[in-house]
């Protein structure tokens, strides 16, 4: 069975696995191969709106009438995709059975083209929950802890979202099925550049994306409803605590790449008064620090 080969894979890569918990453990199963950056081939257009659900609560008028003002601003939707859509229900079917059963998450489970995310040489294996290289030594997450880590935030279509760890793109894209207002940071500047291209071309153009070390924030766009980090980091970043609104979550892995990490969830309460628990042990690529253009 397909789920029993996914378990078996998973298990082979995380070490000392000791808990059902770390089953769940995220991304580095990475070689540290050298290998091209993400597929540079022509992803999948967006779907004609033809067959897309009308805009959830979206006026069927709007803009009909020249005598109307310009509407403040359309309600942001994220593209749709028909390509692989089996795969990905199999994919969500996975998650849930792990136990994750929201709703929104597993729809924008649902509706992310992962195969899209992923190096040609690994399109077979897109839709298994698992991660997989893509290419400078990084990894797409497993999809079960995108899944988590995203529900984790608890987002809203207001809210402001800082993620630390681009990589391909493929968690920003889930992220705007529930806000547009993401903000991305990645050290390594062909990712950058590759995940800016591919984000755009696919119909995610809210996300903006920014080469450099993600350990200091993003100041402009601060405080962040939410703040997510996808590689693991030696400690809680004081400036990423710091761009962090009261009543504000952030996930992140903390850990060295040679101990167990900690998948933490960090809470700023109203007060300012930060919060923060280990919820399960993961694994993740490290954070590395510095300008990293020379990559
Ligand atoms: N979220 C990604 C997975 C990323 S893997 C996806 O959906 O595909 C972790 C990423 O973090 C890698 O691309 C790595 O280059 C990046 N990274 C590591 N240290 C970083 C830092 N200090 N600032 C920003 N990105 C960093």
């Amino acid at each position: 069975m397909r789920d029993a080969a996914w378990g078996f894979r998973l298990l082979s890569c995380l070490a000392a696995v000791a808990a059902f918990h770390v089953l769940a453990g995220g991304a580095a199963c990475s070689s540290g191969e050298a290998e091209e950056a993400g597929p540079v081939k022509a992803p999948e257009t967006p779907e004609a709106e033809g067959d897309a659900p009308p805009p959830e609560g979206g006026s069927a008028d709007e803009g009909d009438d020249p005598g109307e003002t310009a509407p403040e601003e359309a309600p942001w939707k994220p593209p749709t995709f028909t390509a692989r859509q089996e795969d990905r229900d199999r994919m969500v079917e996975v998650i849930r059975r792990y136990g994750l059963l929201d709703g929104a998450v597993l729809k924008a489970m649902a509706a992310v083209p992962r195969h899209e995310f992923v190096p040609s040489r690994h399109q077979s294996e897109a839709y298994a929950d698992t991660p997989l290289p893509i290419g400078y030594g990084q990894t797409i997450s497993q999809p079960y802890m995108v899944a988590e880590m995203t529900r984790l935030l608890g987002l809203k279509p207001t809210s402001r979202v800082l993620e630390i760890g681009t990589g391909s793109g493929y968690q920003a894209a889930v992220l705007t099925h529930f806000t547009p207002h993401i903000y991305t940071i990645e050290i390594v500047k062909a990712l950058a550049d590759s995940g800016r291209k591919r984000l755009k071309h696919l119909g995610y153009e809210p996300v903006e994306i920014r080469h450099g070390d993600g350990y200091h924030g993003w100041e402009e766009h601060a405080p962040y409803d939410a703040i997510i980090v996808t590689c693991a980091a030696g400690q809680i970043p004081p400036p990423l605590v710091a761009q962090l609104k009261a009543g504000g979550r952030m996930v992140i892995p903390v850990g060295s790449p040679f101990a167990t990490q900690w998948l933490m969830l960090v809470e700023k309460d109203a007060d300012g008064r930060v919060r923060s628990r280990n919820l399960m042990a993961v694994r993740f690529v490290p954070m590395v620090r510095g300008d990293r253009t020379d990559r």
